[in-house]
């Protein structure tokens, strides 16, 4: 394969479609690198992504006014993501916040157009049938708040990028070499070259930076609840009433690609497993970890005591976290950018960290408001 152009973008996940559109609607000439989820997971030796399912929630307010601010930005852009790409990936059902300091969530989105407000525990059952955790605040934000499908919201941003001239390559990358005409990118399949790379390669992908970032890779067990739509239930972020785990988060009910209606919950164990690099791909050959299933269930009927459940089903998954809490965004090496580590909470935001990259990537230098300093990738 013989092709140059001046930003080669690898990892196709939900920032690297996203930077890969704005790069190439921008008119910048743009290659997109990277596979497409594996058709068998439990027979694939990866890449795998961090988006493999259908619901991801998405809001406005949060625990920093940095997340506040690239999910405000991203929120206003989803419209005109899924009209003009004619792929639909959101839907505003809300989303409860139920912690200690809840009302730091609605602090921190303060000049953010949302509508959010504290409520009670009794208003809480009665509006949406979930039991909150006795003892916390509970922030609601009713709009712009609600869950997005994260596959759909990759095939939108990479159709639109693909519609404004960026070539897509749909391989893994093995490598990245300094050669004559800036940087080589390559894998089994060839090679290509461009000017300059950004890697947005999630929790793979350490392999093709001379450099280590300091990141935590850290597993996660996703649990499907087979139930029937539940239209005025919200997303939820919570204190978790089983004590294995730090907190948890569910989606509303969706339809899953095997044919069933599911709700989504996942969460944060106080033991995490954090992997290597080279336990990612045995990791998702599991189902997830029996443990954390056995607390997402348990919290779950703790939550939604009139749940219906038909079936369960499980897969792993991997957040990639920083000491920080927010992202890395910035060169690595002379010409070599990182937009990486979504820290759990990328996927509502993840069109403006692929703009952050984008404009990164294409100026050689940080060109916008947000204090790069937030963003600056650290190694250990
Ligand atoms: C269980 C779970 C629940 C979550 N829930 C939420 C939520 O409710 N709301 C929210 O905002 N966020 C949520 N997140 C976080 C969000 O999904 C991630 O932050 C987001 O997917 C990160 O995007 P990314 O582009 O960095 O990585 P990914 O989406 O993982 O994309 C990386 C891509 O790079 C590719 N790649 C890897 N290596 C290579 C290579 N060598 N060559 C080419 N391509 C490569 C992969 O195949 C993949 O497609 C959740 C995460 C998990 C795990």
């Amino acid at each position: 394969m013989r092709m140059h152009v001046n930003v080669a973008v690898i990892g196709r996940g939900m920032i690297g479609s996203a930077a890969a559109r704005h790069l190439a609607e921008s008119g910048t000439s743009t290659a997109l690198v990277g596979p497409l989820e594996p058709a068998e997971r439990k027979n694939s030796q990866g890449p795998f992504s961090s988006h493999p399912d259908e619901g991801r929630i998405t809001r406005i307010f949060g625990r920093t006014p940095v997340w506040a601010a690239l999910a405000a930005a991203s929120l206003a852009r989803y419209d005109d993501i899924a009209s003009r790409s004619g792929i639909e990936f959101y839907v505003r059902s809300g989303c409860a916040a139920v912690f200690p300091d809840a009302s730091t969530w609605i602090d921190a989105a303060a000049g953010y157009d949302l509508d959010a407000e504290m409520v009670s525990d009794e208003w809480l059952l009665e509006h949406t049938g979930i039991v909150a955790p006795p003892g916390n605040e509970i922030a609601f934000e009713s709009s712009p708040a609600g869950h997005i499908n994260p596959r759909r919201l990759v095939a939108a941003q990479a159709k639109l990028a693909h519609l404004a001239g960026a070539h897509h390559v749909v391989e893994a990358a093995s490598r990245i070499s300094r050669v004559p005409a800036g940087y080589e990118v390559g894998g089994d399949w060839g090679s290509i070259t461009a000017d300059r790379v950004l890697v947005t390669t999630g929790a793979f992908g350490s392999e093709l930076l001379g450099v280590q970032l300091d990141v935590e890779r850290r597993a996660r067990t996703m649990l499907m609840a087979e139930t029937q739509l539940m239209p005025s239930l919200p997303n939820l972020i919570s204190v978790a009433p089983d004590e294995r785990l730090h907190e948890i988060y569910f989606c509303p009910p969706v339809p899953y690609p095997f044919a069933k209606t599911c709700l989504k919950i996942g969460g944060n164990m106080v033991n995490t497993r954090v992997l290597k690099p080279d336990e990612l791909v045995d990791w998702f050959h599991t189902d997830g970890e029996p443990a954390e299933m056995e607390a997402l269930e348990n919290s779950l009927r703790a939550l939604l005591p009139e749940i219906d459940i038909a079936s369960i089903t499980t897969a792993p998954c991997v957040v990639t976290g920083t000491p920080s809490g927010h992202p890395y965004i910035g060169f690595v090496d002379d010409g070599i950018a990182v937009a990486i580590a979504g820290n759990g909470s990328a996927a509502k935001s993840s069109d403006e960290l692929g703009r952050l990259g984008a404009s990164l990537v294409a100026a050689g230098e940080w060109t916008d408001t947000l204090d790069p300093s937030i963003f600056i990738p650290q190694f250990g």
